[in-house]
């Protein structure tokens, strides 16, 4: 053993694999998990669709999952009051699989996908492991997009995906419609060069890929970019069931985009990539949506008093639409974190250097969350 060497991607050397650290706490606020289990009613959904499934278990699954793709169709017009067709969605195991298909499909040797910071640490993840190249520029103070630092970035780097969180995730910000407008209408010849039939080298658009994770908890006024999907065939929103759902452990993520988009990941994906009983599982969830819906409001309402709650003390926290509140700023940001961690609530130590975030729990929660942070912080 001691001669033999195992033939390591030599990129992969020093890397550790990506989780924010799952300790055991009474009060868990730091991975935007929805706080409530799944209700009678939708357990009660889920079992009898998995209980069909389980019949068929000697069966490969649905390849092209066309059930699950009309149920997340109907459920896309109820949330979004968008009509989006079944064959325009695309699902996979978490959207983390959905953007890995999306950069295995679009990104890959030589060619770039950009961000802008901060946001979500898994997208450098995605890059790396489709040997794309990952470049960022920078939000602004507030944590919006700066549409400047956009230019520049798709001029230096002409790269083939954007990824945009929005709501964003540390910052629980969102992009306003005219912002994601104009970043459509910049990127309509941004992406790389190819070559055409006749030699003539034509540059290509740059993919903008609308993360909407947190979608579900965004205020009144905020726009889903689901709205913008007709105008725009490079336009791909992603949504999954982890967050607002409460179904983190099912692991089930989508898409929705241009069938030209769809037919390129379809080249990429492995045969039968969601099993039988996830769909089973997620079409049981979806038929019981309305339900669900509710809890998401309670959680937004509950969002909005964690806010005004953290503004009025007198920390900086900016309005959230997601179903986190970050917030600041403090010179020792870890000195917080640990001395919540002693006192049973885990929140996450994430984002620029000063800040915190941290879920929105039951109300029980959240008050213990905003008692152990007085007593930590003195405020
Ligand atoms: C939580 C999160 C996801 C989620 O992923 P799943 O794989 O669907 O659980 C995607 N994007 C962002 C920004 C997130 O915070």
């Amino acid at each position: 053993m001691s001669q033999l060497r195992l033939p390591k991607r030599p990129d992969l050397q020093g890397e550790s694999p990506y989780g924010a650290p799952q300790l055991e706490v009474p009060i868990r606020l730091n991975v935007n998990e929805n706080p409530y289990p799944p209700s009678p009613q939708v357990l009660e959904s889920m079992e009898n669709s998995l209980r069909e499934a389980l019949q068929n278990l000697n069966r490969y699954p649905d390849r092209d999952f066309l059930q699950l793709r009309q149920a997340l169709s109907r459920y896309l017009a109820t949330e979004s009051k968008v009509e989006i067709d079944p064959e325009n969605i695309w699902a996979a195991n978490g959207s983390n699989e959905v953007i890995l298909q999306i950069l295995q499909a679009f990104a890959g040797p030589g060619r770039v996908v950009a961000s802008f910071s901060p946001t979500y640490s898994m997208y450098p993840e995605y890059a790396r492991d489709t040997f794309s190249t990952f470049v960022t520029g920078q939000r602004k103070p507030d944590f919006s997009i700066d549409l400047a630092e956009v230019k520049r970035v798709l001029a230096t780097h002409r790269p083939s995906v954007i990824l945009l969180a929005s709501p964003n995730n540390p910052t629980g910000t969102a992009l306003q419609k005219a912002e994601l407008e104009e970043i459509l209408q910049l990127t309509r010849n941004t992406g790389p060069q190819q070559e055409a039939e006749n030699g003539e080298l034509l540059p290509t658009c740059t993919l903008v890929v609308v993360d909407e994770a947190y979608g579900e908890f965004r205020r009144e006024d905020t726009p889903s970019a689901l709205q913008l999907l007709k105008n725009y065939p490079h336009l791909v929103v992603c949504r999954t069931l982890s967050k607002a759902f409460g179904a983190a452990g099912l692991r089930l993520g989508y898409l929705a985009a241009s069938t030209e988009i769809i037919e390129q990941i379809r080249l990429i994906r492995l045969p039968y990539h969601l099993s039988a009983l996830t769909q089973a599982a997620a079409c049981g969830a979806l038929a019981q949506s309305a339900e669900q819906m509710r809890q998401v409001q309670q959680i937004r309402s509950d969002r909005d008093k964690i806010v005004a709650q953290l503004q009025e003390r007198g920390f900086q926290s900016v309005p959230s639409d997601a179903n986190f509140v970050f917030f600041g700023t403090f010179t020792d940001r870890h000195r917080i974190w640990q001395g919540l961690l002693e006192r049973g609530v885990l929140i996450r130590e994430v984002g620029p250097d000063g800040w915190l975030r941290a879920s929105v729990g039951t109300p029980a929660e959240n008050t213990a969350f905003l008692q152990a942070l007085k007593e930590v912080s003195g405020k």
